[in-house]
């Protein structure tokens, strides 16, 4: 595959600092990247506590565990997101309640709430996904419901609404830092709160719960949910570089809408107001086009794509008959494409370019079983 849908950018001090990390022996989670990657993540995000982690899923887990969720307790989720999210509120005990989601946004539906709150219902979580940001409503809603609320901004650092960085309006963000996010540490993630008591919580919690100032001496139940300073050196070299990174992203987003301004394609639509991070750009395919044929007619060219995530509803441990349209058809026709910062101006044509005529040669294949 000559043009993958992600390669991570580790072309500045990344090496650098992490054989700094080996060899001064701060291979564990004490030592100063990760003092200074939360440092970055602090002055990028505005968040006054940012507090690493392993990865973005514990971030949910441990972000919904210190907000007190737990078993009797519903947390609405979407239904169209990754699965971490509705997993780590099952791992609570509570109960996820899904709600569907935007067709220009492809996000959680402000109007789909109101019928799923029940005298159980404790928090919210919303998703924002591929670089676009959830409707002011839904936290409206969450204030006036007495919700608690855990935004997943693991895709979206980088991403504010009339300028006003993601996450601000919820209890806890949290972020990723997967190989293939915006800025990466290999695995890790983070939790972000402007609340001083609930971030000295998360710290201890994180940390087997263990006293700030009395060691073996545990609190309350914890877990091990700690970055290593390796990791964190990696995460420290990439914040140097995070306006470069996202301001090519953005503009290989521009080249692809320019570029398929005449395809049968429907991009997903930020909101107004919104300036996404364009973590990862997703378009739905035409209504009835085989994706699978769009994707293997794309391989042959070269190009690497992605579905779109399954629906939650549809997975084994979460099944239910009941209908969530407009989630379901985007999770059926979206299609996520190459969007790393080391693109180049031709390999993002050539992408356009294999896209194009992929959804032209499957639309004379009608008899295809999809
Ligand atoms: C990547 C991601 C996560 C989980 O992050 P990991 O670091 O892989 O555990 C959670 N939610 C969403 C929406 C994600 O994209």
């Amino acid at each position: 595959m000559s043009i993958p849908v992600y390669i991570p950018d580790l072309s500045g001090n990344e090496k650098s600092y992490v054989l700094d990390a080996l060899e001064t022996g701060w291979i564990s989670s004490i030592g100063p990247y990760v003092d200074r990657f939360e440092k970055a993540l602090e002055s990028e995000s505005g968040f006054r506590h940012v507090i690493a982690v392993s990865n973005g899923t514990v971030a949910l887990h441990l972000a919904l565990h210190c907000l007190d969720v737990g078993p009797g307790d519903a947390v609405i989720v979407p239904t169209f997101t990754y699965i971490a999210s509705v997993n780590t509120i099952a791992q609570t005990g509570a109960t996820p309640v899904f709600a569907d989601v935007r067709r220009d946004d492809w996000l959680i539906d402000p109007d789909d709430l109101a019928r799923r709150l029940t005298p159980r219902t404790k928090a919210i979580m919303p998703v924002h996904l591929y670089g676009s940001i959830c409707d002011p409503r839904v936290y409206a809603f969450a204030r006036e419901h007495g919700l608690r609320i855990v935004d997943d901004c693991a895709e979206v650092l980088g991403s504010s609404r009339d300028g006003i960085n993601v996450g601000h309006a919820a209890d806890v963000a949290t972020y990723s830092f997967f190989g293939n996010k915006t800025v990466t540490t290999g695995e890790g993630g983070a939790v972000a709160t402007n609340d001083d008591a609930l971030a000295a919580r998360m710290r201890m919690v994180k940390g087997q719960g263990q006293s700030t100032n009395r060691r073996y001496w545990h609190e309350e139940l914890g877990f091990n949910y700690r970055m290593t300073n390796i990791a964190a050196a990696i995460g420290t070299a990439q914040m140097e570089r995070f306006a470069e990174i996202v301001a090519r992203k953005r503009r290989i987003a521009e080249q692809y809408r320019s570029l398929l301004a005449g395809a049968p394609v429907v991009f997903q639509q930020a909101a107004a107001g919104v300036t996404s991070n364009e973590w990862l750009v997703s378009v739905l395919l035409p209504e009835g086009c085989d994706r699978e044929r769009v994707m293997a007619l794309m391989a042959e060219q070269g190009v690497d794509t992605r579905p779109v995530f399954f629906c939650a509803h549809h997975m084994p441990m979460y099944r239910s008959s009941e209908r969530f349209p407009v989630a379901e058809d985007i999770a059926a026709r979206g299609l996520s494409l190459p969007s790393y910062p080391a693109l180049t101006d031709d390999e993002v044509a050539a992408v356009a370019a294999a896209l194009t005529s992929a959804c032209a040669l499957a639309a004379q294949e009608p008899d295809r079983i999809a």
